[in-house]
């Protein structure tokens, strides 16, 4: 997302400091931002020097480089500098710096609409201590944020995406509005879905936030799952088109700046692995055939293992090596392993998935596991219900459960 620009450090401490040479300059206008040749944000080595902007308003810093609002430009600047759309900026600069610009632009309109006084009318000034604008009748602005919700609505099998032709932005995307006064974020959720499409949802849940100075928001992302009937209806005159899409048919995204973005990837890859599932059992006549998908790191050589410790058959389905099927000699049982989303493993800990395979000799396994050196949760042990079973963990820290009717005494 836009605002991930590791190794890049993003300092939003109010500490307004004399802008240097090094410094990034930035001017917006109606026309959009400033850039230089490159094409990259300007410092004020560009326009002529830091000394002519004295009064340049100060932003925030990344890493040790500070960002300042200037509000002129000398009459003659050179022509490696020039005016460009922000959609533009952002389809061109490094990502650090796209994040750097959006949120200078999201200051530069706040401080351009807040240059008079709400309450009274004067003229406001900055105020020295805090990101503020404050006025002699007491008043005190802060930075504008508004926090609007983003849903991903799936029926178990497709995912709900929106347009509106009519708009700036005429590609599929999610539901999505803003929080109204009086609202949780879980009943925007539910009030967006019915305001837009009349559809209603439930297990609202969290996924991530992203600030997104594009458009002043905060985004917060959810899933949702319908609730009950899936007839769209067109409610409000935002939407000229709403659609459920199977998985393969899910548009691909543009690019990965967006919560949407993660929020669609996410959901089609789990209703592509949920129908895997379903088609590997379906294509099997055997009832007692069942699939388990599991997200790997690296699903090659957790297949590789799979084979080695328990004698399965892999196969790289269809020759895509993200996608390996793992099929167990002693029983129909058929483990799909799918490549993790990559994105996924920076700030979250991998999902340990535990499911049980049946054997036929769980102390015979046992045996065969220790000679591999696989680390064994728990030894073979006695279940009252007539089974014996072990549990060993898989090199992707997954909880493995072999289980065997005990012979009859
Ligand atoms: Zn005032």
């Amino acid at each position: 997302m836009l605002h991930e620009i590791a190794p890049h450090t993003f300092s939003n401490a109010y500490k307004p400091r004399r802008p240097a040479d090094s410094d990034h300059a930035l001017y917006f206008s109606i026309e959009g931002v400033l850039l230089s040749d490159g094409p990259s944000l300007p410092t004020f080595a560009d326009l002529g020097g830091a000394q002519v902007y004295s009064d340049a308003t100060y932003l925030f810093s990344m890493d040790e480089t500070g960002f300042f609002l200037i509000d002129t430009l000398p009459p003659q600047h050179p022509d490696t500098l020039q005016m460009h759309t922000l959609q533009r900026m952002r389809e061109v600069l490094p990502q650090q710096e796209v994040f750097a610009g959006t949120t200078a632009g999201q200051l530069y309109r706040w401080y351009r609409d807040t240059r008079y006084c709400g309450r009274c009318g004067m003229r406001t000034k900055l105020s020295e201590t805090e990101r503020a604008v404050v006025c002699a009748c007491g008043y005190t602005c802060y930075p504008k944020i508004a926090p609007a919700i983003i849903v991903a609505v799936s029926d178990g099998k497709r995912l709900l995406m929106t347009r509106n032709t009519r708009s700036t932005y005429s590609r599929y995307a999610l539901v999505a509005g803003f929080v109204e006064i009086g609202e949780t974020f879980e009943q925007t959720v539910a009030r967006e879905v019915m305001e837009e499409v009349g559809l209603r949802v439930k297990n609202i849940r969290y996924y991530k936030n992203q600030p997104w100075g594009v458009s002043d928001n905060v985004m917060i992302g959810f899933f949702a799952d319908l609730d009950g009937d899936d007839t769209i209806t067109l409610n409000d005159g935002e939407l000229t088109e709403a659609v459920w899409f199977e998985p393969a048919d899910i548009p691909q995204p543009v690019t990965r700046q967006s919560i949407a973005q993660e929020l669609i990837e996410t959901v089609r890859e789990r209703l592509a692995s949920a129908q895997t599932g379903a088609e590997a059992e379906e294509a099997s006549c055997q009832p007692r055939l069942r699939c388990i998908n599991i997200a790997a790191h690296n699903p090659t050589a957790l297949a590789e293992f799979y084979r080695d410790a328990l004698g399965a058959v892999t196969d790289h389905t269809k020759g895509d090596p993200d996608r390996v099927e793992v099929r167990f000699c002693y029983e129909d049982e058929v483990l799909v392993v799918l490549q993790q989303d990559a994105r996924q493993h920076e700030n979250e800990a991998p999902k340990r998935h535990e499911f049980e395979l049946h054997v036929v000799d769980v102390d015979a396994e046992y045996d065969r596991l220790c000679g591999f050196g696989i680390e064994i949760e728990r030894p073979p042990a006695d279940l009252p219900w007539g089974f014996r079973y072990l549990r060993f963990v898989d090199p992707e820290g997954n909880g493995i459960d072999l289980v065997a009717k005990k012979p009859a005494d």
